[in-house]
């Protein structure tokens, strides 16, 4: 790619075709910015990994020319890969006081904060990073302070909306600052890059203070235990569950670390003001159950999460069971519905009643509608718009809606380099992009032998034998061999094996005996061979040799 003095240009790494693991990259003449680093969720398709993060080798190799990544807000699908993939980019973070606490609390997890300079710019700020000028519009989303990115460069104005929607009546924050939005739009707006995800929706976004009193209203109707489930991020969520409990002369419980966290972030910047300190799961049986409600994390089916673990009556502190009720606030997330099924059927076999957004009105979408789109085109009024945040049948639905307005659509794909001046907009090159998976902290390439192992392993099994040779190299007692996830120890089979392939080595040619590579391979060739066809799999193999 040629990197001329002074063109503008847009590529994203994460985030465009599929939704989660944002990674937006603009280059201004030589210098690159980055907007949001975040991870996704593995869906069904890549069991052998959890967590994605976005490939970052491409910036990672500019990091000389990379001067900052702003997140535009705290979500983990744009925050929640800073911690892992800084240490490959090592340059300045700009985000707004809450995030600021969000990622300096998951910083103190990775070791990471006396090094990472983070830039703590206010809500609606202005501020410069390299050659860019940059302004923080407030909109607003399911969690506090989230920003619209406004680049001002030599070659045009962009708008880099981030996730976002309309809603007068927010709660948490002010709302989405559509007056700013309009004057940079008089300014004149080269390109409009925008959230895609709720855009098949129809009419205006629904209000949380709708949800507020509908969720008042549910609670003080129910009787036993209550659990309400949400995105731990979702402060004015939170704040709504424990207003309609106060409002019901219930005391509020959190239960699960991720809430922990996060209402120590939100407390931190003035949140949850109005609302008395929460009690922890301790102190839960201290409290009778139609006194109490509690805010759980594991909406989304996470087998780790203290929802999970209650409805296999599994958690320390904590169970439910007829009479008590748990409601879902929240919506399912895409690959995660299995997930999400199993827990409720869990909690249903248990007698607790469960409650969704399908039985009650008790979630909004922190998502533009199509409607809202519509709204922001006519504020900002770009040339050209550029989808983003989406799956392909959002992107197409949003670039529909842009054309209905007369602005030029630009589909793009990860990896994809756009050219926004000088001179003609256009696709002009392509960035290596793809994911990793984040695994135990560390990033590991899916193409790569841990996951290749993993994936083998998962499906078709792993055998394992082990010998020990003398210094000859001729074999000592019987060889072990274990076969998990394939056979049993005492399986015919099993001795079926261990019997073939100890009669194999036996007869492997001396002149391989001596190096230990070749033993292994010969001998690895023996196993396989002793597997045979008749387990119709093609499990990984690995043998040990061991001198005495
Ligand atoms: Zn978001």
């Amino acid at each position: 790619m040629t990197e001329q003095n002074g063109d503008l240009v847009f590529l994203p790494l994460g985030g465009t075709g599929e939704i989660g693991m944002n990674l937006n990259l603009y280059r201004l003449g030589e210098t690159w910015l980055a907007i949001d680093c975040g991870i996704g969720f593995s869906g069904n398709d890549t069991p052998e990994a959890e967590i994605l993060v976005p490939d970052p080798t491409f910036i990672a190799e500019r990091k000389d020319k990379l001067a900052g990544l702003v997140i535009t807000h705290a979500h983990e699908d744009h925050i929640g890969a800073v911690a892992h993939v800084w240490p490959l980019l090592q340059c300045p973070v700009y985000v707004t006081p809450f995030a600021g606490a969000v990622l300096r609390r998951k910083l103190g997890e990775a070791r990471l904060l006396q090094q990472m300079p983070i830039h703590v710019i206010p809500c609606g700020g202005e501020f410069k990073v390299g050659p860019f000028d940059l302004e923080f519009i407030p909109v607003t989303h399911s969690v506090p302070e989230a920003q619209a990115v406004v680049l001002r460069t030599p070659d045009g104005v962009i708008v880099h909306t981030g996730d976002w929607k309309l809603d007068p009546d927010p709660l948490v924050g002010p709302p989405t600052d559509v007056k700013r939005l309009k004057e940079v739009g008089d300014e004149g707006v080269l390109a409009l890059v925008c959230d895609s995800t709720n855009v098949m929706s129809s009419g205006p976004s629904r209000s949380e203070s709708e949800v507020r009193r509908s969720m008042t209203d549910l609670i003080s109707g129910l009787k036993g235990r209550i659990a309400v489930t949400c995105f731990a991020s979702n402060v004015a969520r939170v704040e709504t569950i424990a207003m309609a409990a106060q409002a019901a002369g219930r005391t509020v419980v959190l239960v699960g670390r991720s809430l922990r966290n996060l209402d120590v972030a939100a407390r931190e910047c003035g949140y949850l003001s109005g609302v008395l300190p929460f009690l922890t799961e301790q102190d839960v049986n201290d409290v009778p159950d139609d006194q109490i409600v509690m805010i759980i994390t594991g909406s989304q089916g996470e087998p780790r999460s203290a929802l999970s673990r209650i409805s296999l009556d599994m958690h320390p502190n904590v169970s439910l069971g007829e009479g008590d009720t748990v409601i879902y606030s929240s919506r399912m997330i895409p690959g995660n519905e299995r997930a999400i099924m199993a827990v409720q059927d869990n909690l249903s076999r248990r007698g607790v009643r469960v409650i969704t957004d399908k039985e009650a009105f008790v979630h909004v979408s922190g998502h533009a509608t199509g409607d809202d789109v519509r709204t922001m085109y006519d504020l900002v009024r770009p040339k050209y718009a550029v989808p983003v945040h989406g799956e392909w049948r959002h992107l197409t639905a949003h670039a529909a809606l842009a054309q209905e307005k007369d602005i030029a659509p630009i589909l793009l794909e990860d990896g994809d380099i756009l050219r926004l001046a000088p001179g003609k907009v256009e696709v002009v090159d392509t960035a290596p992009s793809g994911r990793l998976a984040l695994d135990a902290g560390r990033l590991l390439p899916m193409n790569g032998g841990v996951l290749a192992a993993r994936r083998k392993m998962l499906f078709n099994g792993v055998v394992i034998a082990s010998f020990a040779v003398d210094d000859e190299g001729f074999v000592i007692g019987e060889p072990k061999v274990s076969a998990p996830g394939l056979l049993d120890p005492d399986d015919l089979e099993s001795v079926r094996v261990r019997e073939e392939f100890a009669n194999a080595i036996d007869v492997i040619p001396d002149e391989l005996r001596s190096d230990d590579q070749s033993f292994r391979d010969a001998a690895k060739t023996a196993l396989r061979r002793a597997l045979g066809r008749k387990l119709q799999k093609r499990p990984l193999v690995d043998v040990h040799v061991l001198r005495v």
